[in-house]
Order: structure tokens, then sequence, then C-alpha cells
């Protein structure tokens, strides 16, 4: 008997925080959010990663309210919330310029969200006092906004949102303003807190370091679109397609079954391909999850994702290794690592492939050598 038809037990008991279900938006002629699901976990760290203009602020803006959709709906812990207003939703925003109101002192403004929601005396000072000890504000609670560092400036505009204990945070580009040091340190203030207070966090960046560091999972965005949702780790061992493969692990793209190219395609079925490298040799790789031809087709030409540091430096084709050949042209010393950049023969390839090899494997490589890559197929992925 299934869980299913027994009926007792609910295949997802936990009602997720938030969820998108084919989210739109368009200005005119331009979609700025072309249909978008997003599910959010209770208690989730999740970031919108994207170039500008791909649309994040977009979806943010119609989670919280402020905005609102041509198309789909928003659900917060299961009900919907699509037609309500900004103040009926149980949102703290954090924004990038922190929007601190400048002639309140740093517990007022604090308390500025508490009041509005009928808060008063000794609950609101008592509240107050707990979040400038907890995002470290003490002796600050007096001061102006414009006698704050940003950085500061930025813990007091968390701290305000945080103060009456929102179920959701959201935060769009916090940090843009600040430099790599501090940062580096709120960073650290945000995975504490949302370990702290457990709330569903939706952190919007462009920045890479900070989604990788800070995610539970990464939604990784595109021109109004979620390319791929899921954890850091997934994305960058399993890109789902080429655009998360390049933007997650600076993959090598390398086009693989076109006649004159490296290796050729001798079978592929849903979850992996066989190539045939020189020599005769077949290996096997692996499939992200998006595939546009239907299972079953055969494809003679096909797309590798293969992130530098994979690629190792060859004096001849080792078995169980899939290789190709090139010259060298710059290297660059990153400590540890050398950066190999490669020019190949093969059409469609990047100019140049490149390569991240350990330090000790490259002492003598030099420009116009011509060298020999090769690669764990296991750790590579059809996109
Ligand atoms: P991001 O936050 O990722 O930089 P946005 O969500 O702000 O991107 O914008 C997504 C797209 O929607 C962009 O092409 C932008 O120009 C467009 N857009 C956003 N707001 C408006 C608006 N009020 N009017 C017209 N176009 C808009
Ligand atoms: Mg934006």
């Amino acid at each position: 008997m299934s869980t299913a038809q027994s009926g007792t037990v609910p295949a997802f008991p936990d009602t997720p925080a938030i969820e998108a279900r084919g989210l739109t938006r368009s200005y005119g002629s331009v979609v700025a959010l072309d249909s978008v699901d997003l599910t959010v976990g209770q208690g989730e760290l999740v970031s919108l990663l994207g170039a500008s203009g791909s649309g994040k602020s977009t979806l943010l803006r119609l989670i919280a309210g402020f905005d609102t959709p041509t198309g789909g709906g928003v659900w917060l812990h299961g009900q919907e919330v699509t037609g309500s207003s900004p103040a009926e939703r149980d949102i703290g925003m954090v924004f990038q310029n922190y929007a601190l109101f400048p002639h309140m002192t740093v517990s007022k403004n604090i308390a500025y969200g508490l009041r509005r929601r009928g808060m008063s005396g000794a609950s609101v000072r008592e509240r107050v006092a707990e979040m400038v000890e907890r995002m470290k504000l003490d002796g600050l609670a007096d001061r102006y906004p414009e006698e704050l560092s940003g950085g500061q400036q930025q813990r007091v505009a968390i701290a305000r949102a945080l103060s009456y204990k929102p179920r959701v945070l959201l935060m769009d580009e916090p940090l843009g303003a600040l430099d790599r040091r501090l940062k580096e340190s709120l960073l650290a203030e945000i995975r504490r807190v949302h370990r702290e207070f457990s709330t569903t966090i939706i952190y919007v960046t462009h920045d890479k370091e900070e989604a990788l560091i800070l995610s539970d999972r990464i939604a990784l965005m595109d021109e109004g679109r979620v390319r791929a949702c899921d954890t850091v780790a997934n994305l960058y061992l399993h890109p789902s397609n080429e655009f998360v493969a390049r933007f997650i692990s600076n993959a090598n793209i390398l086009p693989v079954g076109a006649e004159s190219s490296a290796f050729r395609v001798v079978s592929s079925g849903p979850d992996s391909i066989s190539v045939e490298a020189d020599g005769g040799m077949v290996h096997t790789l692996e499939r992200g999850s998006a595939r546009d031809a239907d299972a079953g087709d055969f494809e003679s030409s096909v797309r590798i994702a293969v992130r530098p540091e994979v690629l190792r430096l060859q004096s001849d084709p080792e078995p169980g290794m899939l290789s190709f050949q090139g010259t060298v042209g710059d290297t660059f010393f990153l400590g540890d690592l050398i950066e190999v950049s490669l020019e190949t023969e093969h059409p469609g390839w990047p100019e140049p492939v490149l390569a991240r090899v350990p330090r000790e494997s490259a002492m003598g490589v030099a420009r116009g050598d011509r060298v020999r890559l090769g690669f764990d197929p296991a750790l590579a992925s059809v996109v």
C-alpha cells in the first residue's frame, strides 16, 4: 500500500513559505518577468542571481506586493496574496540604498516599523534593544544615519526589517554599495541572522560569489525567466543547461560530434551519451536535466560542459580520459593553480579553451607549446 493511497501522510508536509506560479509582468511589449515558477521553503534562503535587467527586482516587487502581475500569482504560506497590499503580507524588505529615515536616530528607525504595526511603550523599547544587540549596534542607538558607516547603516536597515519578526525577508542587492571587506562581514551577519531567526529569505544579487556563499539554493535568472533553481553544488556539478554551466562554473562549452571535432557521438540516451575518442575508446557522459530532443532520438552532435578545473595536462592519451591537443596562448599564475589558455583547431570550440591545472604540472609550459589537455568524462556534463 502506497502512502498516497492511504491518504494519511501528505506528500509535502511543509507548506512553502513563498510560491510564485506562472508569474508574469509586462510593460507594453517588454516582458520583464516571463511565467516564473518559484517555490521557497520555510526557513530557506534562496538567491535570485542574474545580470542587470534579468528581472530579479521585478520578481521581488511582485512577491512583496509593490507591483501587480500581468499574469500568474503569488502564494505566501499557502494563502494566495496576489491582490493584497504589501502591509497585508508580513514581509520585511532591505534595499541597496539603505533607505533609513535621515532625521531619526538608529533606535527610532528600528522602532518605526513596530509602532506602525501598533506596538507601543515598553514592548517597543525591549524589541529595539534586542535588535540593537543582535545586529551588534551597541553604542550607536542614538546616532543619526549620517553618523554611521555604510556597513553600519545596512545593519540598521536589516535590524529595522527584522524588528517586527516578519516570516519573510526580501533583500534587493543589499550589499551592492559596500566595499569587498564590508560585504564579507555583512554576508556573515546575514547568515547568522538567517540561522538565529529562521526567517525565510530571498536575496537578490548579480554577484555570483555572494550567492554561492549565502544560499541554500540559487535561482539563476536570465531575460525574465528562471533558467535553473537548485543547490549550489548541483548547479556547479550537474548544470542542467549551457547557460547554467557558463554562469556558475565558467565551463568550456565544447561542441562534440561535428566531422572535424575531437570526439564522435556513438550512442545517445535520455540520461547519458557515449562518445568515441581517438584510438577507439568509448566514454559515457552524464546529461543535464534540460534536454531539447525527445528521449530516444539519436543526436550526432551535442555540447559538453567542461569546467577549467577538471582539465589536466597530459603527455599522451591516458586510459579513461578524453583528451585533445592545442597550442598554449597565455598562462596566468593563480597561486596553487595555473590558468592555461589553449587554442584548438576544433570548429565551434571556445577560443581559447581555459584550463586551471595544478602549478607543478604546468612548470615550463610556455606560449606556443603544443600540449594535450585531458579530463575524466565523469566530471563533464552534456548540456
Ligand atoms: P534586475 O533587477 O534583474 O536588474 P529588473 O527586474 O529591474 O531587472 O528589470 C527587468 C526588465 O524589466 C528590464 O528590461 C527593465 O528595463 C524592465 N523594467 C523594469 N521596470 C520597468 C518599468 N517600470 N517600465 C518599463 N520597463 C521596466
Ligand atoms: Mg534590480
